[in-house]
């Protein structure tokens, strides 16, 4: 799976040690078994890509993931994604030099066979957005084959990953916008009507149409000019229409805050046919260069980047593993999950990533009055901060915005306490350790006592 892992990052940004453990590469985070047709996440992988490292676990996370069938050039456009993130401070080269071979994620003409699955570029970048906050942006390669019907539930789940844990859902397609590409999305127009029920809010953020191969300039421009008129022509409703078309139309404007269309020109005979092209800038059509130049900007400079958001709330690192989790489970059976099931792993994610924080509070006020660096704390006034650090972590348990009603977020609740009635314990036990009196008792302390 892993063809690049020699790129190394040295710019700005740039998280150096963890390439040195990791070597920047592509990593499959979510695999199919194909016979079986259930899916695994690697946790170990994904914990280690976004919550091991400290300078990114607590922060928000910019999800940009690009999806659709093998072959298509996919990859070929991550790759320039990821100039664009390691270049970027030189705006007139970020695209490359004349001769240089594209790597990154791995891409190749031919026609073998792949696995469906996720796969995340394993070194996310941090960016600075323009009022100065530190984001995380991870790139994710996400595909299937549309094309037999045993693989077609696969697809979908793997498409509807991809769309609920992205803040920006680049759909690539070929040609044209067809009516298969926009049935894709009917499950998330019936996940989209509950959540919007449930929370007022819009479920998902932005949806590109990315069309590769557009081959009719004459009728709508490359770019986005022209990709808002054919996406809009596509989502128009006619009276003649099937009531189900009409629907998911009107639906899957409901459930994106944003939806676009962008048309890309062929990149020309070599880079779609020839076999030793290794992606040198040389051998593209100059079309294609100019709308890379233009599109990838747009979605990764620091302006255009989007915050993943769940129910409103903007998602780190750490909470996004907490999605991956619960989605991941609700997909794993026979069928395709029902909108209803989907809506719960939402609620129970969002309910599970307020309880960590709010527990980090709670955690973080008492370290600071009685972790191990800090003296010896009179027992009540440990008790003391233990109770008013407990009720700031309720409250903010409490009045952070999550699914499911309160009655479900009740459970939680209860478990926030447990868990804070834990380590006061240890708390307690870490504070008993520091006062000399209470040592000396223990008979080697007071006997190393006695002998100093
Ligand atoms: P992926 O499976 O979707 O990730 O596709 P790849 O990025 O591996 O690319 C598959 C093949 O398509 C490679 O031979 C690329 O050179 C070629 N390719 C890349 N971009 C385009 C494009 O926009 N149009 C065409 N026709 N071919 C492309
Ligand atoms: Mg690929």
């Amino acid at each position: 799976m892993v063809e690049n892992i020699d790129r190394n990052g040295d710019m700005n940004g740039d998280l150096n040690d963890f390439d040195i453990v990791m070597g920047a590469q592509p990593v499959q985070i979510v695999a199919t078994d194909e016979e079986e047709h259930s899916f695994t996440l690697n946790e170990d992988l994904l914990e280690e890509i976004l919550v091991s490292d400290e300078r990114l676990r607590d922060k928000k996370v910019v999800v940009i993931s690009v999806a659709g069938a093998f072959r298509k050039g996919k990859s070929f456009l991550l790759d320039f994604f990821l100039r664009y993130l390691d270049r970027k401070d030189n705006p007139d080269r970020w695209l490359g030099e004349d001769n240089e071979v594209l790597t990154g994620f791995s891409w190749r003409g031919g026609s073998e066979r792949e696995t469906t699955g996720i796969l995340l570029w394993s070194k996310p970048y941090l960016c600075t957005l323009p009022d100065g906050e530190e984001v995380a942006v991870i790139l994710m390669d996400t595909q299937g084959s549309f094309d037999s019907t045993s693989t077609v539930k696969d697809c979908a789940t793997v498409f509807a990953l991809s769309t609920m844990l992205s803040s920006v859902q680049i759909y690539n397609i070929t040609q044209n916008i067809q009516e298969d590409d926009l049935q894709h999305l009917q499950l998330f127009t019936e996940y989209g009507k509950l959540a919007i029920e449930e929370s007022h809010e819009t479920p998902f953020q932005s949806l590109l149409f990315l069309v590769r191969d557009w081959s009719f300039p004459y009728e709508a421009s490359y770019g986005y000019n022209g990709g808002e008129a054919i996406l809009g022509r596509r989502l128009e409703t006619k009276p003649k229409q099937h009531n189900e078309l009409i629907q998911v139309r009107n639906h899957i404007r409901s459930c994106f805050d944003k939806l676009a269309c962008f048309l890309m020109p062929h990149p020309g005979l070599k880079v779609a046919t020839s076999p030793t092209f290794e992606g040198q800038l040389a051998d593209i059509d100059e079309g294609f260069k100019q709308n890379l130049r233009e599109l990838i900007p747009s979605l990764l400079s620091s302006e255009n980047l989007v915050v993943k958001k769940i129910n409103g709330l903007p998602v780190t690192c750490r909470g996004l593993v907490e999605y991956f989790k619960a989605y991941i489970k609700i997909y794993q059976g026979d069928e395709l999950p029902e909108p209803k099931s989907m809506l719960l792993a939402t609620a129970e994610a969002n309910n599970l990533a307020a309880l960590a924080s709010a527990k980090d509070l709670y955690s973080q006020k008492m370290e600071k009055v009685c972790g191990g660096d800090t003296p010896f704390l009179a027992p009540q006034e440990l008790e003391r901060r233990h109770e008013k650090y407990k009720s700031a972590s309720l409250g903010m348990f409490h009045t952070t915005r999550k699914m499911g009603g309160a009655e479900f977020s009740r459970e939680f609740a209860e478990k926030l306490e447990e868990d804070i009635g834990d380590a006061f314990i240890n708390f307690v036990k870490l504070n008993d350790s520091k006062n000399i009196f209470n040592a000396a008792r223990t008979p080697a302390v007071f006997f190393a006592i006695m002998v100093v």
